[in-house]
């Protein structure tokens, strides 16, 4: 047996029924949350890291900032999005979860925002937005990183595109940005990286002191 049928049978599956309605949400207006054992995979990194504050970039509906948040009470959440639409329903949500006062919503477009008008310093930032990015967010936000701190990036492995034929040009593009993203992590002898099969595919980026 493979790994994953194997592992399918033996990880906690999510039960709770308020995050299972956000996901249900999500699912019907079609906005791509992380995948469950993608978030277990961030709470454990802030378990084992001791992360106080986080920063995400690309809310959507609030998911994995609610989920993120629930692993810690003391936790405190930054998170940016550019869609009003979905900001709206993210701070309902956030709220019906208890977690205003935890969980900083900013409406901004995190290409340009200007990363000093965070109240930084960050223990882990979380990259989650627009998946052709990633190179511009890494070095855009690296300098409201704490030292010793954590980028963790999603969908690096983009609905498995390593092994596909991708017929359409654009997204053709778009995985080719997400491969180089992925190599220019290497290249970055100033980061810890390990790109990890979880969700839709993980990057985990320790900035070595
Ligand atoms: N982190 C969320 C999912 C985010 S989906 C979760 O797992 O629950 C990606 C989100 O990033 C979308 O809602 C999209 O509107 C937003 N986004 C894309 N590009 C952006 C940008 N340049 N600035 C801010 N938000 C952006
Ligand atoms: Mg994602």
């Amino acid at each position: 047996m493979k790994a994953e049928p194997y592992l399918h049978t033996v990880r906690a599956k999510e039960t709770d029924a308020f995050s299972l309605s956000l996901r249900a949400q999500a699912e019907a207006a079609d906005i791509p949350i992380i995948a469950y054992d993608g978030l277990c995979f961030l709470q454990q990194i802030i378990l084992m890291r001791g992360v106080n504050r986080i920063l995400e970039l690309g809310t959507a509906i609030g998911y994995s900032a609610i989920g993120m948040a629930r692993v810690r009470h003391d936790l405190e959440i930054v998170t940016i999005e550019r869609d009003a639409e979905r900001l709206d329903s993210a701070r309902q949500n956030i709220d019906a979860a208890g977690f205003s006062s935890r969980i900083t919503v900013i409406e901004a477009d995190a290409r340009t925002l200007d990363p000093n008008t965070l109240k930084g310093p960050f223990d882990m930032i979380f990259i989650d937005a627009s998946k052709s990015q990633g190179i511009h967010y890494f070095e855009r936000y690296e300098s409201c990183l704490a030292p010793g701190g954590i980028i963790v990036t999603d969908n690096v492995l983009f609905h498995g595109f390593h092994e596909m034929t991708i017929r359409s040009r654009n997204l053709r593009q778009l995985t080719q940005k997400i491969d180089r993203f992925n190599r220019y992590l290497l290249t970055r002898k100033d980061y810890h990286t390990m790109i990890y099969p979880v969700g839709d595919g993980m990057s985990v980026s320790i900035q070595l002191r």
